[in-house]
């Protein structure tokens, strides 16, 4: 340990504070009657206890000290002195058990203390002493005078041995201190003045029991204390589970939140990467068809791949609009009219023909001779067809074959978009129709964003119609969509 000031007057206080303990103890047989003294002494050390766990260890109303006055006065400054190092002692002990600081400073901390709370309570006393053989003890001046000079010098002689050490140890400013302290010097001095006194006065009169009268209501409040401070750990427990269930809470929000990030930020990737295939292959041509000299048959087939680049963005471009429109909440408008669903999808196919031929892929329609009428907005069943019958020749190879049939069952149109392609692996068909989901294999087949399917499950369903998925891998896959014939009145 380094020579400071802050060692040196540390070591005096509990040096001093021992020597005063140590004369206490040496003493102990002259304070008769002894049964009075061990309650005096118990007493002290719970109304210590209780007092600080309910201010705290910083600031303690002195209820103890009201003890050691009673002590003064009975047994004298020495045994008041003992009493209160001894009911300090215990005090730190207890601190100690909920929150270890080590050794060394356990040790000063219990010295110090007690130095602290012994040597003024041995100035008091011998003050208290000095001016009550002054004043005569049994003269009114002698009944008061004493009893709030002692206590005042107690209370300021222990808040400046601790302003002292504070000090040194932290620099920090006295009239810090002391300006934190000073509202409980009144509380202090009332309480170990009036509290002493009474006491005193109690004990004299009634001996034993004078401390029962005292000793019971401390007591019972320091259990009904003691209760209090229970239940309101426990209520700051129940708190700190839910201040950590929100934690948690707010953890997964943000989990989440990261995935929709990952999600929009690999949608954004395919999407640049998706339109920057027709992009660049419109520019390429377009450069093609700048350079002139180009036989008819070439111009056509040329202008023919233009188009199927536009189409392919605006694709693109739809179907972003249009998830934005359906994400936001706004009910899908329809334009209701009667319509011929047999007809509608003979022709979506036929559209499809080119598309399907460049592939080399058979399309087959195999239509109901007969119309099929149904009251819906016909553009969008058109859009959900042409959805599928364009996956269905996406997600097939060339030589493959797609066949799309329409029928009326029931209530119900029927159409089915069989094909003979790459199937869904079995644990993504619950998902496919969710928004940008893809199947993990399919990105490097076909350019695609991952919104068609999902828009074309909200449109089905517009209509109160179902849209439904089989498939097998490496077989292929049947999504087969049910409309009502009469049910899509005006929504
Ligand atoms: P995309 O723009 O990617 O085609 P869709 O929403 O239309 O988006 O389809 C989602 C995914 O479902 C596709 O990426 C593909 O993996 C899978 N899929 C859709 N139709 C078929 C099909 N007929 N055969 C196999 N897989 C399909």
């Amino acid at each position: 340990m380094m020579i400071t000031s802050r060692n040196v007057y540390l070591a005096v206080v509990t040096v001093v504070g021992l020597v005063l303990v140590g004369w206490g103890v040496a003493s102990l047989p002259s304070f008769t009657p002894s049964l009075l003294f061990t309650l005096l002494l118990i007493l002290a050390v719970a109304a210590q206890v209780t007092s600080t766990s309910l201010i705290g260890e910083d600031v303690t109303v002195e209820v103890s000290t009201a003890v050691s006055m009673a002590v003064l006065a009975l047994y004298g400054a020495i045994a008041a002195s003992l009493v209160a190092a001894l009911a300090a002692t215990v005090v730190i002990l207890n601190t100690l058990r909920l929150s270890w600081p080590g050794w060394l400073r356990a040790l000063e901390r219990l010295g110090f203390n007690l130095g602290m709370v012994a040597v003024s309570m041995y100035v008091a006393g011998t003050l208290f002493e000095l001016t009550q053989g002054w004043l005569g003890a049994n003269t009114i001046l002698g009944l008061i005078i004493p009893w709030f000079l002692a206590a005042i010098i107690n209370d300021q002689m222990n808040l400046w041995l601790l302003i002292v050490i504070l000090h040194l140890q932290n620099q920090v400013k006295p009239s810090t201190i002391w300006h934190q302290h000073k509202w409980a010097i009144p509380i202090n001095v009332l309480v170990m003045s009036l509290g002493g006194g009474v006491l005193s006065f109690a004990v004299t009169r009634f001996d034993v029991i004078g401390i029962g009268i005292f000793f019971l209501p401390i007591v019972l409040s320091a259990y009904a204390f003691r209760i209090y401070v229970n239940q309101t750990r426990r209520q700051m427990e129940r708190l700190e589970d839910l201040v950590a269930e929100r934690t948690d809470d707010l953890k997964q929000a943000n989990i989440e939140l990261g995935e929709l990030h990952k999600t929009k930020d690999a949608f954004l990737a395919v999407l640049t990467h998706d339109m920057r295939t027709p992009l660049s292959s419109i520019k390429a041509y377009a450069g093609v068809l700048g350079k002139g000299n180009l036989d008819e048959d070439q111009q056509a087939r040329i202008s023919r791949i233009l188009l199927r680049n536009q189409d392919s963005l605006l694709e693109i471009v739809n179907n972003i609009l249009e998830i934005e429109q359906l994400q936001s909440g706004t009910p899908i408008e329809l334009n209701l009219v009667d319509f011929d669903v047999a007809y509608l999808t003979a022709l979506v196919s036929e559209n499809l023909i080119a598309q399907a031929e460049e592939k080399n892929i058979r399309l087959q329609y195999e239509p109901d001779p007969s119309p099929i009428m149904i009251h819906g907005d016909r553009e969008k069943i058109k859009r959900v067809l042409t959805n599928l019958v364009s996956n269905a020749i996406k997600y097939t190879e060339s030589e493959g074959t797609v066949v799309v049939s329409c029928e009326s069952q029931d209530d119900y149109v029927v159409v089915d978009v069989v094909d003979t392609g790459y199937g869904i692996p079995e644990e993504e068909l619950p998902h496919i129709f969710e928004r940008f989901r893809r199947v993990k294999g399919h990105r490097h087949i076909a350019v695609g964003t991952g919104l068609g399917l999902a828009i074309v499950k909200s449109l089905v369903e517009a209509h109160q119609g179902t849209i439904h998925v089989t498939s097998q891998e490496g077989e292929g896959s049947t999504f087969t969509v049910r409309l009502p014939l009469h049910a899509s009145q005006e929504s």
